[in-house]
């Protein structure tokens, strides 16, 4: 049930043609990998159902938590279809139409906005930001714009427009089609692409319940727009990912490595898991090896503190996405490693926002984190309901195992997102005794943790989150006799 070893930094996988067959998604698990992500910008539904499928089974066989995680398009912009690849040379001038097909020689775009949220001298990035526009004109039908660097260009590849406050809806049509989707397949996690402000992620939250769905949301931070307010956002999601494609292309890539490590401390300071994405291993996309430099990527992500690192194309269209998977974990473990041997655990400390918005659960879980350093606690064992004591336990980065306990399936596999958090999926009983009974036998079936070794537990009002306010110092199998007389609640 409970591995002696996990890796604490997670690994977040794309899954695509590469690595959607049940062998495969079985093998990534067993390489590391804790959660899959699901780029609904691509692949078609029925494809993505089978592939949710397939990754039940086999969380469910190896007893493993598996996080599923919907990743939506949100405002992206792209080009209209093209009838063929067109090579722009430096100097030309260029028109950019609203629309979905090439109409006369200008370029389609498909944002019906875009003649009313881009002015003379804006810049407008195609294709990974390769080519560079600048807007000369704005005409009643199209753009007029030069262009300022050349390549070639094809149908349907992304746009961005970084000097420009883009007023597309938070979700398109087809988002709210992929919601209905997400709904139906029940995912664990849903992202939204091209957050621009926290009061998306409440309205992403209200379509989502609206189509059936319940979900933790991850905040893809990519817009100088996002940079601009970090902080709310990153107070009103549940995750965030440092989305570096799009970031590197809107704020030149030599921005990327500081709004990570910045972006990282606000993230940590909210108590909120954060993801380092794109690009990690790139070169594995084709190659069996990494660069040099794509290792140290990944170790410098895991030395920052990041709580999860993200394959992208590596393990989606990649040539051995098993072999990613393992290389990058290979080089979370030897990071970490090194980041725990010998070392003296510092005190812990709350992150500051955390305590001022939940000062009762975050003064409880500092304290937890205090007295198993204090005591030579072997573990730290968080009861949660929807994983939130877990997290916030979880952004102490103690060196102790902590396991979070609970009895809701859906919050099982959402912690397996958690750095160093090792979730246990324990039966729901009428009493909190007998549940903490339970809890006890199945830790010390696990193994690594015996009857008699001290541990530091976390409870609150039973069957509520956002209530935990109960630490108790006590060995493992106490754990039933002191759980004393508290009912559940209806
Ligand atoms: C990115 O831009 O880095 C990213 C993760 O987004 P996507 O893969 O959806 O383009």
């Amino acid at each position: 049930m409970l591995e002696r070893h996990p890796a604490r930094t997670r690994i977040l996988a794309t899954l695509g043609p590469a690595s959607g067959s049940e062998r495969r998604i079985e093998e990534l698990v067993r390489a590391g990998v804790d959660a899959f992500r699901l780029n609904l910008s691509h692949g078609d539904p029925a494809e993505r159902s089978r592939w949710v499928r397939r990754i039940r089974r086999v969380r469910r066989r190896l007893e493993r938590p598996v996080a599923i995680l919907a990743d939506l398009r949100g405002p992206r912009i792209r080009l209209g279809r093209l009838p063929e690849p067109r090579r722009l040379r430096r100097g030309e001038r260029v028109e950019l139409r609203p629309g979905r097909a090439a109409a006369g020689g200008a370029l389609p775009v498909d944002y019906r906005g875009l003649l009313r949220d881009l002015c003379p001298g804006q810049r407008v990035l195609l294709r990974d930001g390769r080519v560079e526009l600048k807007v000369l004109e704005r005409g009643d039908r199209a753009l007029r714009c030069r262009v300022v660097r050349g390549d070639t260009i094809d149908s349907h590849q992304g746009v961005n427009l970084p000097d420009s406050e883009i007023r597309a809806p938070v979700l398109s049509a087809r988002d709210r089609r992929d919601l209905a989707w997400a709904a139906a397949a029940g995912v664990d996690w849903l992202a939204l692409s091209f957050v621009r402000r926290a009061a998306d992620l409440d309205l992403l939250r209200r379509a989502a319940a609206r189509a059936g769905l319940e979900a933790p949301v991850m905040a893809k931070i990519e817009t100088p727009e996002a940079l601009r307010h970090p902080e709310a956002i990153v107070a009103a999601a549940d995750a965030v990912m440092v989305a570096r494609g799009d970031l590197a292309v809107e704020l030149g890539h030599e921005a990327v490595p500081l709004v990570q490590k910045d972006l990282i401390r606000i993230c940590r300071d909210h108590a909120v898991p954060v993801v380092i994405a794109t690009q990690m291993l790139e070169s594995m996309v084709d190659s069996l090896q990494p660069t040099r430099a794509e290792v140290s990527d990944v170790a410098n992500a895991v030395l920052d503190g990041a709580d999860a690192v993200m394959l992208s194309g590596e393990t989606a269209v990649g040539v051995d996405p098993v072999r990613a998977a393992r290389t990058m974990d290979r080089i979370v473990r030897r990071t970490e490693a090194r980041l725990f041997r010998g070392r003296r655990e510092p005190p812990p400390r709350p992150g500051r926002a955390a305590l001022s918005s939940s000062p009762i659960e975050a003064a409880t879980v500092h304290a937890a984190i205090a007295a198993a350093r204090e005591a030579g606690a072997r573990a730290i064992l968080a009861f949660t309901e929807t994983g939130r004591t877990a997290r916030l336990a979880s952004s102490f980065r103690s060196g102790r195992p902590l396991v979070g306990l609970t009895a809701d399936e859906r919050s099982f596999h959402r912690m397996a997102l958690y750095w160093g958090v090792r979730p246990a999926l324990i039966r729901r009983f009428r009493t909190v005794r007998q549940m903490h009974r339970h809890a006890a036998e199945a830790l010390a079936r696990a193994s690594w943790l015996r009857p008699g070794d001290l541990v530091a537990a976390l409870t609150g009002a039973f069957s509520r989150t956002g209530a935990t306010n109960t630490l108790r110092l006590l060995r493992l199998d106490e754990l039933a006799g002191a759980g004393g007389g508290q009912r559940r609640e209806p």
